[in-house]
């Protein structure tokens, strides 16, 4: 389905991306992956997706807080593999405070990271997405791009400048052959989210299965996890031809959080 597309997927070291990268690889896909962690282990995953499913896969060490790695990561991506064909700007952190307590260089980071890398990919691919008449942006943002919870200020912050700046991108674009669109996950079970699980735990004296099932309650009606798979089960779709006049919308994926 995607055989001979070369895609980026930042912060694929885990999680989501993690998650999406194997999706697409499985699809036929060549990959850039990108994101922190052990070196070794990030080899061991380079080389087992480029041996699973038969396609090249290339790391860049690229951190998303910084334009000039950015850019970096996506000449690479030419250089190696020829094309960018489809983004997923995955890469993502967070950091829980009041506002009034949120501190400055957390502040910046966020942003820095959830939204200004994402401009600074997306500036970079263009050119090369129209060079050959085809792009698809994907970026992933979340629930928190469309509505709000407390003590996420950065990152709601951040999530919602995504979900309008895709929408740019999308018009800008449209009718070029390139799309531009937010996946929006609700709850996925990802170390991002075992840190807040933990805190919930430590915080109100309760076990982490107790804090996993209230945080689920809480907010995701299904009380169930959407998974990676299936982020990179929509992510591969938005990269089909099936999907070419989708393009300036943020999809949820949220067991009904936003239904709400
Ligand atoms: P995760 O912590 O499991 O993975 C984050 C990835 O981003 C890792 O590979 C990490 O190394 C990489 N990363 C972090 N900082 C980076 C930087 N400066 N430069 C390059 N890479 C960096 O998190 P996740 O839950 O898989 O989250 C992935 C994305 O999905 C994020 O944008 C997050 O906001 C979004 N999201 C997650 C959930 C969820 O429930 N897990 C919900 C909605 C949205």
């Amino acid at each position: 389905m995607l055989k001979g597309l070369n895609a980026i997927v930042t912060g694929s070291t885990s999680g989501i991306g993690l998650g999406i990268a194997n999706v697409l690889a499985s699809k036929g896909a060549n990959l850039v992956i990108t994101g922190f962690g052990d070196a070794d282990a990030i080899e061991k995953e380079r080389a087992g997706l480029a041996e699973k499913y038969g396609v090249e896969v290339v790391y860049s060490n690229a951190d998303m807080s910084k334009p000039d790695d950015v850019r970096a990561m996506v000449e690479l991506c030419v250089e190696k593999l020829g094309s960018v064909d489809i983004l997923v700007n995955n890469a993502g952190i967070q950091h829980t405070a009041s506002v009034e307590e949120f501190p400055e260089e957390k502040w910046h980071q966020v942003i820095a990271i959830n939204l200004s890398g994402i401009f600074f990919a997306i500036q970079a691919a263009l050119p090369q997405m129209k060079k050959k008449g085809f792009g698809r942006i994907i970026n992933i943002g979340s629930v928190h791009g469309l509505i709000a919870s407390k003590h996420k200020a950065a990152y709601v912050a951040a999530k919602h400048g995504v979900v309008g700046l895709s929408k740019v991108v999308a018009l800008e674009n449209a009718g070029t052959g390139i799309t531009s669109n937010t996946i929006c996950p609700g709850w996925v079970h990802t170390p991002l989210v075992q840190k807040q699980i933990e805190a919930m735990a430590e915080e109100q004296g309760i076990s982490v299965e107790a804090a996993t099932e209230k945080l689920l309650i809480e907010k995701q009606p299904s009380k169930q996890f959407a998974t990676p798979e299936q982020m990179g089960e929509l992510a591969a779709f938005l990269s089909s031809e099936a999907a070419a006049q989708i393009t300036g919308v943020a999809i949820p994926v949220d067991g009904g959080w936003t239904a709400q």
